[in-house]
């Protein structure tokens, strides 16, 4: 039903757009024709002028357990009421520690520290400085380097876009982090097109990344290695079977941190509550931000092998600080209030089984535009999609950015683009009527391309 009044209906129209300097956004071409959220609700969100949109996406891969939770909402209500903020600097209060060690409970065995923090892209600056930290504290300080991928996203911070991969997101910004290389990413569409679940073809990228550190780098010089266990932002490009397993191989051979950055892969995307338990690889480290919160409050965690947490606590004297690292708002009561309640209902639901139960359903669905004009790849796994479009002569993402201002203003279903590429990533209450209505409003729209 519908919640807003008639009155909003001219929002888009009164709302002065001029202020708000928009992030990952065409700035002019969106405010020349805002689209405007202006609530949410499980699977749905109702736009300014009271449509409902299916979300596809999950917002930004975030909203796992689906929108305004109640009881994720009255954690946060109740914390607010109570406490608002809290310093963690010297201090402390309940939730936090609450939160720490039911993430703690969640995460792969071994990997049981957790450091607190907002979002994605501190998580992945904080990993970096653990990393580096570590070596040091060790008496192993040569190792300085940081290694990446091709096409890797691991947020917008400094040390996030020098080990990331996306030109865009670096070229205005000088050489971010020094010492920082990049392998390859894994992408191979000649030879994996059409693949369900993990591609065949391209482990052997994984052996690069030895002849590398031989050829380039002395091994003894790398602190860690940083990938996403499937690269979400730039397409969703998955691991072909068994590479994963010889990156954690090399970077055991060389003493090289293995971090895994699953802020889009963690809290059962792929079906399990990180995409190192789906694969059987651990880490040394996991990034993780949006689905631990549900996304209702910022927050990023590293969660840290204990030997690596604990090296720290050896090396300094005990009435000294032992990280010179942290935010204002680490472990901000109101986001661990979120975190707790968060991890409960996922627990409490049992949604990383239902991503799991859903996820053929979901690949069969996913599938079915194999054949409709345009469509060269669909690749997915769990509950994440990505289907590759073939551009429009000279004017790169313009088809995909038709196809989801149609998809949002004619089908009423949210889905999100990157380069020419659909990602689709549905909170994982997702039923199979919604996957149905997701799918088919992409083929409508796709059938109707010039
Ligand atoms: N790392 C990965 C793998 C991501 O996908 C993202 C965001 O999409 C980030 C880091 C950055 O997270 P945030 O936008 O919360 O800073």
């Amino acid at each position: 039903h519908n919640i807003l009044h008639e009155g909003n209906h001219d929002m888009a129209d009164t709302l002065d757009t001029s202020h708000f300097w928009m992030p990952f956004t065409a700035n002019r071409q969106y405010k020349s024709r805002p689209r405007l959220l202006a609530a949410a609700s499980g699977m749905y969100y109702t736009t300014d002028d009271g449509r409902r949109i299916l979300d596809g996406t999950a917002g930004l891969w975030c909203v796992n357990a689906g929108h305004c939770h109640p009881k994720i909402t009255a954690a946060i209500q109740q914390q607010a009421a109570t406490m608002d903020f809290a310093p963690t600097f010297q201090m402390g209060h309940p939730k936090v520690f609450e939160a720490a060690t039911a993430l703690a409970r969640m995460a792969p065995e071994g990997l049981n520290r957790v450091f607190f923090c907002n979002d994605g892209s501190e998580s992945v600056d904080t990993a970096l400085k653990i990393a580096l930290a570590y070596h040091r504290v060790r008496g192993d300080g040569l190792r300085t380097r940081l290694i990446g991928r091709e096409r890797g996203y691991h947020g917008v911070g400094f040390g996030g876009i020098a080990v990331g991969g996306i030109a865009g997101n670096r070229k205005h910004f000088g050489p971010a982090v020094p010492g920082v290389d990049h392998l390859r990413h894994p992408l191979d569409i000649a030879r994996n097109a059409y693949s369900r679940g993990l591609p065949k073809h391209g482990a052997e990228l994984a052996d690069e990344f030895e002849q590398r550190l031989l050829a380039l780098h002395d091994p003894a010089t790398v602190a860690a290695l940083i990938v996403e266990p499937i690269q979400g932002s730039t397409g969703v490009i998955l691991p072909p079977k068994g590479y994963l397993q010889k990156l954690r191989a090399i970077c055991d051979k060389y003493g090289i941190l293995l971090i895994f950055d699953e802020v889009i892969t963690g809290f059962g995307r792929l079906g399990a509550a990180f995409a190192a338990d789906h694969f059987g690889v651990v880490p040394d480290m996991i990034t993780c931000a949006k689905g631990l919160t549900n996304a209702a409050v910022p927050m990023g965690a590293v969660i840290v092998r204990q030997d690596i947490h604990d090296a720290f606590m050896q090396a300094a004297p005990e009435d000294t600080i032992e990280f010179f690292h942290g935010y204002t708002y680490t472990g901000h009561p109101l986001a661990s209030a979120a975190c707790v309640a968060t991890l409960e209902v996922y627990r409490e639901e049992g949604l990383f089984d239902r991503a799991a139960a859903m996820a053929p359903y979901f690949e069969e669905a996913a599938h079915s535009l194999k054949g409709l004009p345009y469509v060269k790849d669909i690749r997915n796994l769990g509950l994440v999609c990505g289907i590759e479009l073939e551009g429009v002569p000279g004017k790169p993402t313009a088809r995909a950015y038709d196809v989801f201002q149609k998809c949002f203003w004619d089908k009423g279903v949210l889905i999100r683009t990157t380069g020419d590429i659909i990602a689709l990533s549905p909170p994982l209450i997702i039923d199979k009527l919604q996957v149905d209505q997701l799918f088919a409003a992409i083929a409508e729209v796709l059938k109707t391309q010039q």
